[in-house]
């Protein structure tokens, strides 16, 4: 699905489901790895994570499409539209959208982008995040590590 199919889908949802047009613009996140969307508050825009626009997860990227609608809407209209606000947990159940960012497997697969490995022992620690190699050692026998690969899931 292209950014433009993304944008109409978002336009037609907030027609149908919210009777109000949506006038920004969404944007396709490709970075996103455990939540779904994102509303930016600074210009209305929505963000979608990249991995919801395939056709087998058709059914939720609609629910985190009424999701960010629902904090848009809200938002542009200064009602409650943070998730502890009444107006939002009203609306948002109103039009179906999702509670949460729908568990698709990407939090365990994607997290651990960075593969390191000790010099002297080989073994391999899988982080997050970039470590700094001159700080850290390997926990088992104090060895220098190296950074093998990046993973790109
Ligand atoms: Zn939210
Ligand atoms: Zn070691």
């Amino acid at each position: 699905m292209t950014e433009a199919e993304l944008q109409k889908l978002v336009e037609a949802i907030a027609v149908k489901y919210f009777n109000q047009p949506f006038r920004h613009q969404v944007k396709i996140n490709y970075r996103m790895t455990t939540t779904g969307g994102r509303y930016r508050l600074k210009d209305h825009q929505i963000e979608i994570n990249a991995h919801f626009l395939i056709p087998q997860y058709r059914h939720e990227l609609i629910g985190i499409i009424k999701h960010e609608l629902t904090h848009y809407f809200l938002h542009l209209s200064g009602r409650g539209y943070r998730h502890r606000d009444q107006d939002f947990k009203q609306l948002l159940n109103q039009v179906g959208g999702s509670r949460f960012a729908p568990d698709i497997g990407l939090s365990k697969k994607q997290q651990r982008k960075y593969l390191y490995s000790c010099q002297k022992c080989g073994q391999e620690y899988r982080r997050v995040r970039q470590i700094n190699v001159r700080r850290y050692s390997c926990g088992k026998c104090g060895g220098k590590l190296k950074l093998v690969k990046k993973l790109v899931h």
